[in-house]
């Protein structure tokens, strides 16, 4: 028998599989909605608000309410594994953001 020879060498990727899909996944997900992030801090739609809360301005002309880890629209809801637009155009916003007066 010749099996286990040729089993041994491949061993060091049969792990792989099971995680690879999904995190290109995640990645493909997140790489979409961090170009629309940038979209939306290049149009100014990201306003900070104190006490680390933010409002991102919404397509339909209303506005998200977005804290850390945190966004009430609905993308964000149906799937909190990869964080919405909103949360990533707070992210690339921040450091450039001007919190308002207390
Ligand atoms: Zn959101």
């Amino acid at each position: 028998m010749n099996e286990t020879s040729q089993a041994t060498p491949i061993s060091l990727f049969e792990t792989a599989p099971a995680e690879a899909p999904d995190s290109a996944k995640l990645a493909t997900a997140f790489a979409a909605r961090m170009e629309r992030a940038r979209g939306l801090v290049d149009a100014g739609a990201v306003e900070a608000l104190g006490n680390g809360r933010y409002k991102v301005r919404s397509g339909g002309g209303g506005w998200w309410a977005v804290r850390p880890g945190y966004c009430n629209c609905p993308d964000f809801a149906w799937r909190g594994a990869v964080p919405c637009k909103h949360i990533i155009a707070v992210e690339l916003a921040r450091p450039f953001l001007a919190e308002p007066a207390a």
